[in-house]
């Protein structure tokens, strides 16, 4: 076998998409039996929702998506940013994550991965599968399981970071959101108290999304309705209406990164190699880890790219998950300090962070903190048809787009590598050599400079 993901999360279902795409063989190991249909993150946003119109998938999220399109703000902790300003819009979508994980696994099934569930990694050549211990031969694993990451501690990466004192307990639960909104002091979103804070909210008729946040130690056992009242009570100073629970869980937050992305034949990417410690981000970062290194493993296993291009997914990663790591602390902070110094660093981080420059920035760090050149959904006309950027990427593969019918460019850009040559109105330049991953490596008009950019590390 080519490659061994461990992990059927979405990170792992979308790197196996990836590396099928490329022409390598996956096989795909989890430890659950079945998928997890536990409510976990509601949506994606940024460019990630890019990198699925690249692949031909976004049509297939949209289509579930309670909302799809440009996002009009975003909420950056505590702070409402207001996005309607903004020259370029954060599109985004909002979709639960089992029906994205559902959508993911039958797309990578479909380009011919294999998804074992039930099947356990136990070291770096063993699995046990509902028959027992086997061996796993794989030239590359990577390992997408998760925050306690087996793979991450069986080749020695450390994980170095913070763990949060305050316990999040978060459910869904049957009933009325006006039941509890219209109680006195009682109101939508989260409900600050001196010992923490509630949140009451709703997405869908019907099923109220409560949760608390208090300093405590992490009881045993599965949460309970009982002990969910009960925090409520200690933090509100009153009892909600919570009636017939749909989904409890209790986590306690995280700001951890792993040191390296890969050790010798074993990568990491999503939870595995990040943790943060505010919502929004990491599923959008993770599931863009995959797409960085799903085309590289592929190319490396064809024998069309050296090893050596596989350092870069670290070098090209690693910092794109320090900086969300920096804003998610800040996130947090600004959501967690208390009381009226609480208050006061809260009304001016909202006062700075509405002038625009300070929302585009932000805008920024939420879209994917990633300083890499990424292509323009650009329209183009090929043979006559009109198509976009986003549709010639869907096979996933190094692109020269020739804009200026130059056989000299076509020609240095050599073997394994698709060339369009395209009408395209706002061309940028003479032609563009956009990686499998939208990264844009060459824009210029000399096939001297072009020729260059082929052999430069991370091309
Ligand atoms: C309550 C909650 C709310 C969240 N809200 C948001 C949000 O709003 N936005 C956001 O972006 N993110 C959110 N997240 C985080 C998001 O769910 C994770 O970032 C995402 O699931 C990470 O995907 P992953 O594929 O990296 O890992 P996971 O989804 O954790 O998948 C890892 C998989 O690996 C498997 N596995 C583990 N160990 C082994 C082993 N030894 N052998 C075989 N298989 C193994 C596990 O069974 C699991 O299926 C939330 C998480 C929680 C818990």
């Amino acid at each position: 076998m080519d490659v061994a993901v461990i992990g059927a999360g979405p990170v792992g279902l979308m790197l196996a998409a990836e590396l099928r795409l490329g022409g390598a063989g996956v096989v795909v190991l989890d430890r659950r039996a079945a998928p997890d249909e536990r409510p976990r993150a509601n949506g994606l946003g940024g460019r990630i929702v890019e990198q699925l119109d690249h692949r031909g998938l976004l049509d297939r999220f949209r289509a579930e998506a309670a909302f799809a399109g440009p996002f009009p703000g975003f909420p950056f902790g505590p702070v409402p940013l207001d996005f309607r300003g903004l020259d370029s819009p954060m599109r985004g979508l909002m979709l639960q994550q089992p029906r994205m994980e559902a959508l993911l696994a039958a797309r990578a099934t479909e380009l011919g991965a294999e998804i074992r569930r039930g099947h356990e990694l136990l070291d770096l050549g063993t699995v046990r599968g509902p028959d027992g211990p086997y061996r796993l031969e794989a030239r590359y694993l990577v390992g997408c399981d998760g925050a306690h990451s087996r793979a991450r501690e069986l080749a020695g990466i450390g994980f170095p970071g913070t763990t949060d004192d305050e316990l999040m307990r978060l459910g869904h639960f049957r009933g009325d959101l006006a039941l509890f909104t219209t109680m006195p002091g009682v109101e939508r979103g989260w409900n600050r108290r001196p010992g923490g804070r509630v949140l009451v909210t709703s997405l869908t008729p019907g099923v109220v999304i409560a949760g608390v946040r208090e300093v405590a130690p992490e009881p045993p056992g599965e949460p309970t309705l009982g002990e969910f009242r009960d925090a409520v009570r200690r933090v509100l100073g009153t009892d909600l209406p919570l009636e017939e629970p749909l989904w409890l869980s209790r986590t306690v937050s995280s700001a951890r990164l792993a040191e390296h992305y890969r050790a010798g034949r074993v990568f990491l990417a999503g939870d595995a190699a990040h943790l943060f410690p505010a919502g929004g981000s990491s599923l959008n970062v993770g599931l863009l880890d995959a797409v960085n290194l799903g085309w590289k493993l592929a190319a490396v296993v064809r024998g069309a790219s050296p090893e050596s291009l596989l350092d870069s997914y670290h070098a090209e990663r690693h910092p794109v998950a320090a900086r969300t790591l920096t804003q998610t602390r800040v996130q947090a902070l600004l959501d967690r300090l208390t009381g009226e110094d609480g208050d006061a660093l809260r009304t001016l981080f909202g006062e700075l962070a509405a002038l625009p420059q300070a929302t585009r920035h932000l805008a920024g760090l939420l879209r994917d903190s990633d300083e890499l050149p990424y292509v323009p959904d650009l329209p183009l006309t090929v043979g006559g048809r009109a198509t976009r950027v986003a549709e010639v990427m869907r096979a996933a593969r190094p692109v020269l787009f020739d804009f200026a019918d130059r056989a000299d460019l076509r020609e240095a850009a050599g073997p394994d590598v698709k060339i369009v040559t395209a009408g395209c109105p706002d061309a940028p330049a003479d032609a563009l050599f956009v990686r499998p991953d939208g990264v844009v490596v060459f824009s210029g008009d000399d096939p001297a400079a072009l020729r260059e950019a082929m052999t430069a590390p991370g091309r």
